[in-house]
C-alpha cells in the first residue's frame, strides 16, 4: 500500500460495538470482569487501552515497523531504550543531539553505571572506532537539531550489527513520511510525536517502532512497569495528527525549500543550513536516504550578535517566538539564548552554534507571507 493510503487507514477498525469510524476515547482507568480471571483481554488501563492501541498499530505501521508502542512524551520513550540496559553497558551516541536526550543520558542514567561516549556521527568510522566489548546501543539523530547534519543510518546500522549493538534512531526531524530507519537496519525508532505526528502543537507525546518480537516484549514490560503511557485524548488526537502527516509533509518541504532558498540569496544572511543545498556536507547521504529535506533551517546573520538576532526574533508577526516545531504554523527559535543556552558560550561557539543562529519550524502557511515576515524582520 501507498504511503497516502497507510497514513488514512492505519489503525482505523470500525468501533466493533457501535461501528464508529473513528477509534472512541476509551476514558477509562479500569474494565470489568465478567468473573475472577475472565475478561475481554484489558483489565487495567496502564497495560491495555484500545485508542492507545489503534494508534500503536498506526505507528508501526507507517514506520513500516511490526511494533509500536506510545510513550507520554518523547523523553519518555527514550527512557524506556535506556531501561532496556544495564550498569557497565556503553552507548555511543551522537555529539550533537536534543538537547533533553544528552541531559538524559548525563544527569540521570550515568549515575546508574551507563557509560555514554559521544562522537560525531556523519562519518560513520568514528562510531566504529568508539565500538568496544560493552557496547549494547548506538543511538542517532538524523538532522541533527540546530545544524541540520545528517547521518548515514544504513552504515551505522551495519557497524552495531558487526558489534552486535540496537541502533536507535530518534526519527523525529524527518517524520516517517521523509524516511524510515527501520528499512536502512536500525532495532528501534523513536519519535518525539509532540512533533510531526501529532502536528498540531497540542500535545505531548513519545513512540518507539521496532520489527523483533522480543525486543517488543521488553520495551512493552518497561512500558507499563514505569508506566509512562500517554493518555487516550492524546492518542486520539495523534490518530487524528497521523491522516494528514503527508499532506502536511509535502507543504512543510515545499515552503522549506523555497525559504531556504530566498534565505540564502539574503544579503544580511551569511550562512543557511539546510540539507537539500547540494553543497550541504551531507547532502548526497541525504539525497539517498530521505525523500525529501524537510522544514526546518537553520541560517546566521551577518552581523553576527546575539541583539541582532534578538531584533529578528521579536520582530516577526507570523512565524512566532517559541520552542518546538513540526506544527503547522511556523516558529522560529534562537538556540544561544533558548534551546541550548545552559551550554557554555564558547563550547556552543565551537559546536558550530553561533551568537546569531537562528531556527525556523516552516509550517504549511502561504510560502509568501513567510517570506515577507522574514524580509520585514530581517530588514
Ligand atoms: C522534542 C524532541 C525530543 C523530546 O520529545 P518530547 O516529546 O519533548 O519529550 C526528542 N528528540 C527530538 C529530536 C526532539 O525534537
Amino acid at each position: 500500500m501507498k504511503q497516502a493510503t497507510k497514513y488514512i487507514h492505519a489503525g482505523a477498525h470500525p468501533d466493533p460495538s457501535t461501528g464508529a469510524i473513528m477509534t472512541p476515547i476509551y476514558q477509562t482507568s479500569t474494565y470489568v470482569q465478567e468473573a475472577p480471571g475472565v475478561n475481554k483481554g484489558f483489565e487495567y488501563a496502564r497495560s491495555q487501552n484500545p485508542t492507545r492501541f489503534a494508534l500503536e498499530e498506526a505507528l508501526a505501521i507507517i514506520e513500516n515497523g511490526k511494533y509500536g508502542l506510545a510513550f507520554s512524551s518523547g523523553v519518555a520513550a527514550t527512557d524506556a531504550v535506556i531501561k532496556l540496559l544495564e550498569p557497565g553497558d556503553e552507548v555511543i551516541a551522537a555529539s550533537d543531539m536534543y538537547g533533553g536526550t544528552y541531559r538524559l543520558f548525563t544527569k540521570v542514567f550515568e549515575k546508574f553505571g551507563i557509560k555514554f561516549i559521544y562522537v560525531d556521527t556523519t562519518n560513520v568510522a568514528n562510531i566504529k572506532a568508539a565500538v568496544t566489548a560493552n557496547t549494547k546501543l548506538i543511538w542517532l539523530e538524523t538532522p541533527t537539531n540546530p545544524l541540520m547534519n545528517i547521518t548515514d543510518v544504513a552504515a551505522a546500522a551495519a557497524v552495531a550489527k558487526d558489534a552486535k549493538a540496537l541502533l536507535c534512531v530518534d526519527n523525529t526531524f524527518a517524520s516517517p513520511y521523509l524516511q524510515n530507519p527501520l528499512d536502512m537496519g536500525a532495532d528501534v525508532v523513536m519519535h518525539s510525536v509532540t512533533k510531526y505526528l501529532g502536528g498540531h502543537s497540542d500535545v505531548i507525546q513519545g513512540a518507539l517502532v521496532m520489527n523483533d518480537t522480543a525486543l517488543r516484549d521488553k520495551l512493552y514490560f518497561i512500558q507499563k512497569s514505569c508506566g509512562a503511557v500517554p493518555g487516550p485524548m492524546d492518542c486520539f488526537l495523534v490518530l487524528r495528527g497521523i491522516k494528514t502527516l503527508h499532506v502536511r509533509m509535502q507543504r512543510h518541504c515545499e515552503n522549506g525549500a523555497a525559504i531556504a532558498k530566498w534565505l540564502r540569496n539574503h544579503p544580511k544572511v551569511s550562512k543557511v543550513y539546510w540539507p537539500g543545498f547540494e553543497d550541504h556536507p551531507n547532502h548526497a547521504i541525504a539525497k539517498r536516504q530521505m525523500k525529501d529535506y524537510g522544514g526546518m533551517i537553520s541560517f546566521e546573520l551577518k552581523d553576527d550578535s546575539v541583539e541582532n538576532a534578538k531584533r529578528v526574533l521579536s520582530s516577526t508577526k507570523i512565524f512566532s517566538l517559541a520552542e518546538s516545531l513540526g506544527g503547522v504554523e511556523s516558529l522560529i527559535n534562537h538556540p544561544a539564548s533558548m534551546t541550548h543556552a545552559s551550554i557554555p558560550r564558547e563550547e556552543r561557539i565551537k559546536n558550530g552554534l553561533t551568537d546569531s543562529l537562528i531556527r525556523l519550524s516552516v509550517g504549511i502557511e502561504d510560502a509568501e507571507d513567510l517570506i515577507a515576515d522574514l524580509q520585514q524582520a530581517i530588514g
